[in-house]
């Protein structure tokens, strides 16, 4: 059980498959715990979609490289109930599992970066979210808030007024926030690394070595 479960404190958390987890993710965590000033931010690694084969590495240790990334930083903590599941990775599933467990009045608060918020509108009763969390879009260099209709909607209709209300209500609000912008993503990392090249100082020297070590993503194969 994390500190922020046993505190009260808003549960926030940030899913994603990290395949790799990279600064990018981790600055994006800090930086929304720091900003919010709340005792930490929790990573949730999803399982692959179906149709995705994993030829790079398994959930396993996709969660295992998120475990060590945030072993160092008291701000960050990993969670396991996706890759633990026996059902598929549903953001539904995982909403339900967390308001269920913290009960129905602590806020939660989902961190998506703009590109999967985007493609919202697509996810397993979407619209069913915002009564279990609050929706904080961080912003991602490459990528416009360019909403559909729907979205456009959803987005104005919900919005918060202020960061306020992530923090005292429980769910319902949606809040789109500026952050330092750094462009990386696993894409590239897994790029650079099947490629033979080194994606240091993308990635924390402990993950970097966890894929040397497994040889993931292709690394000596060339
Ligand atoms: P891939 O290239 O495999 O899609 P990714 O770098 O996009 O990997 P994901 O695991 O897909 O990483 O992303 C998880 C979450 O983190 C998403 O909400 C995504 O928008 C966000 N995110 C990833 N990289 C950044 C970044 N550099 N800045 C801000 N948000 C990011
Ligand atoms: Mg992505």
């Amino acid at each position: 059980m994390s500190e922020a479960k046993s505190t009260g404190a808003p549960f926030v958390f940030m899913g994603g498959t990290f395949d790799p987890v990279h600064n990018g993710h981790l600055r994006t965590a800090l930086e929304i715990q720091q900003w919010l000033d709340i005792p930490e931010v929790c990573l949730i690694p999803s399982k692959m979609p179906v149709h995705r084969d994993e030829p790079g590495c398994t959930s396993e240790q996709r969660l295992a490289m998120v475990e060590l990334a945030v072993a160092d930083e008291p701000s960050l903590t990993a969670d396991a109930r996706e890759i633990r599941s026996d059902k598929p990775s549903y953001s539904l599933l995982t909403l339900e599992s967390l308001r269920q467990e913290l009960g129905p009045q602590r806020p939660i608060c989902m961190v998506m970066g703009v590109d999967a918020y985007l493609t919202l509108a697509r996810w397993h009763h979407w619209e069913r979210f915002i009564d279990l969390c609050h929706i904080l879009v961080v912003t991602r260099p490459g990528y416009e808030l360019d909403l559909e209709p729907t979205l456009r909607e959803f987005t104005d209709r919900h919005a918060a007024a202020a960061k306020d209300e992530l923090l005292s209500l429980p769910a319902g609000k949606v809040l789109i926030h500026e952050l330092t912008p750094l462009g990386i993503s696993a894409t590239q990392i897994r790029q650079l690394v099947g490629q033979g090249h080194s994606p240091r100082y993308l990635m924390p020297d402990s993950v970097w070595d966890y894929i040397q070590t497994n040889r993931l993503y292709g690394f000596n194969r060339l």
